[in-house]
């Protein structure tokens, strides 16, 4: 079940339950109006209906969350199949405080991939790496070519800069250091925090270098697509 926004409701029967909805369709990966059969509630906290897509006629279900009285509980509204698209990823905020034209250039190409525009996506994707790699990058270096940039990067870019200081929070003296020496002044937060930095280290030490290597092995073995115009077939 995929949660669809309320903002996505084009029109609503008189009962307020909806009767169009513009989203992107989980068939023909096109943006396209949906349109409802009657609403049957079920029991008393959910009502469903199937609706038809405007485009390829195919059905999605829809299921609406009632509140206590009866009405559409806002925000409760959900369907299966999901358009199945890709959520941006964990951390973007990062991505946007370091340089919003990267974070936008992130979101375009999210939103043509899942249009399944795929040409338009890899190439929005090639320009997000060339500005993410000059930026990483001294000045002199912007102008070079991906390749070169992104050879770069290893040589360039401290990338032990996440390693360092953490031994000292957890020396004796240290933030962490010093509540070990009585455990029951740990309380949730400072736990927390403590497990929160494990995974963190968990996630560069190990977790990036595993799905990195699972990623190229991928790609590695990815079936090369033919030419257009080559002659080979
Ligand atoms: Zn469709």
């Amino acid at each position: 079940m995929q949660l669809v926004h309320d903002a996505l409701v084009q029109s609503r029967f008189s009962n307020t339950f909806p009767r169009t909805v513009e989203m992107l369709c989980p068939h023909c990966l096109k943006e396209a109006m949906f349109e409802a059969r009657p609403w049957q509630e079920h029991g008393r906290q959910m009502a469903a209906s199937e609706l038809e897509c405007t485009r390829c006629e195919n059905t999605v279900l829809f299921v609406q969350l009632l509140a206590s009285d009866g009405t559409n509980q806002a925000g409760g509204l959900y369907c299966h199949p999901g358009f199945g698209g890709r959520e941006p990823m964990g951390g973007v905020e990062h991505l946007h405080a370091m340089s919003a034209p990267l974070a936008r250039s992130y979101e375009s190409a999210l939103k043509l991939y899942n249009h399944a525009e795929w040409g338009a996506s890899s190439l929005i994707v090639r320009h997000l790496l060339n500005g993410l790699t000059a930026r990483m990058l001294a000045d002199e270096k912007a102008e070079l070519s991906l390749t070169r940039k992104l050879e770069a990067l290893p040589h360039d870019v401290e990338l032990s800069r996440p390693l360092q200081d953490i031994a000292q929070l957890l020396a004796p003296s240290g933030t962490f250091g010093r509540q070990f020496e009585d455990e029951s002044t740990i309380d949730k937060a400072n736990a927390e925090l403590l497990l929160e930095l494990a995974e963190q280290l968990i996630n560069y030490l190990v977790v990036l270098p595993g799905t990195m290597a699972d990623l190229k092995a991928r790609i590695a073995t990815a079936p090369v697509p033919l030419r257009r115009g080559s002659g080979a077939a």
